[in-house]
């Protein structure tokens, strides 16, 4: 998944669990990931335009519920953001400035109701040759989400999911305090945070960040980050340098993080805001920082300002 993976087991921390919890994780990285050439999300953009692809059950459902983000965000979020990603190339090792030309014919292939979905077969097909699916935004909280039904069965009480990022936080820990997660501070190793978050442990959260300061290449001074504006094909641009969004659900975490992003503050606040069981934090380049009322945040570093 292009990361780094942690699995923290308090409990029952044998190694066939873990085990079991890894297999099923590359098996998530098999069928989505872009960079694989037999995954099923390879295929189905091979077939873009030409025919539909049968796909594994996992893989139907991850794109039915990016389709279902990609509605509710007005296409903010758009899972067939993958002409742009490859045009980019940002999270890859040659990443480019391409032309506004470029730009505009890549924004020709983007448009989410152009997958057709078929329940009955469980097939997908992209219409348009060029087309391309990129999961990036969605697959790790599913991911997470699968790695944690394990866990369950497993009987384990208390566990942290780390995906890179895109956390969960399983059960309580030995001493049943609620858990405790730091928003990243901006343009700083990881590790370093401005504030903390306090998670209630009565039920399974998950605590997902799309930030615009890991993934991203400079040029002439000024940096391109990897979430992308489908409406115009350039980097989002909207004064936020993070969002980080709590849900029960991982893959809505993750989704929603990658949609509240693109759509900027007001957008996305409104959306978060609308869903039930989803908070949200909001740093912004002039480093002050938004939370959604049910937000229990601590502010420590006192370089940034917690606004209304
Ligand atoms: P990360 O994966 O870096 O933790 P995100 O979950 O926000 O962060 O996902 C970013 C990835 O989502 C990008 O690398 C790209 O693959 C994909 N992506 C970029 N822009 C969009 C968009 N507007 N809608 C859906 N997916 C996107
Ligand atoms: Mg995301």
């Amino acid at each position: 998944m292009g990361t780094v993976c942690t699995v923290t087991l308090f409990d029952k921390a044998d190694s066939n669990t873990y085990n079991k919890i890894f297999n099923r994780i590359r098996e998530m990285e098999n069928l989505m990931s872009v960079n694989i050439e037999t995954s099923d999300i390879s295929r189905i953009n091979a077939a873009a335009g030409i025919s539909p692809v049968n796909v594994h059950e996992d893989v139907f459902k991850v794109i039915e519920s990016a389709i279902h983000y990609a509605q509710i965000s007005d296409g903010a979020f758009d899972p067939s953001v993958g002409p742009l990603v490859s045009l980019w190339g940002i999270t890859g090792d040659n990443p480019r400035l391409p032309s506004r030309k470029e730009i505009e014919e890549a924004l020709l292939l983007i448009n989410w109701q152009d997958i057709e979905m078929n329940a009955q077969e469980k097939s997908v097909f992209l219409k348009n040759n060029g087309m391309a699916l990129d999961l990036g935004g969605i697959a790790k909280g599913y991911a997470a989400d699968e790695a944690t039904l394990i866990i369950k069965n497993a009987g384990v009480k208390g566990a942290i999911i780390d995906l890179g990022g895109n956390i969960i936080l399983h059960g309580e820990k030995k001493d049943r305090s609620p858990w405790r997660v730091g928003v990243q501070k901006p343009n700083t190793n990881r590790g370093e945070y401005i504030g903390i978050l306090n998670i209630s442990n009565r039920r399974n959260q998950s605590v997902v960040t799309s930030g615009v300061y890991e993934r991203y290449f400079e040029k002439d001074g000024k940096k391109y980050h990897h979430l992308f504006d489908p409406s115009c094909g350039y980097p989002a641009e909207n004064g936020l340098v993070s969002v980080t969004v709590i849900t029960p659900v991982s893959m809505d975490a993750d989704a929603l993080s990658t949609a509240v992003f693109v759509s900027g503050y007001e957008k996305g606040r409104t959306l978060a805001e609308s869903l039930p069981e989803t908070e949200a934090v909001f740093v912004f380049d002039d480093s002050t920082v938004r939370v959604t009322a049910g937000v229990n945040f601590t502010l420590t570093d006192k370089s940034f300002i917690l606004a209304d």
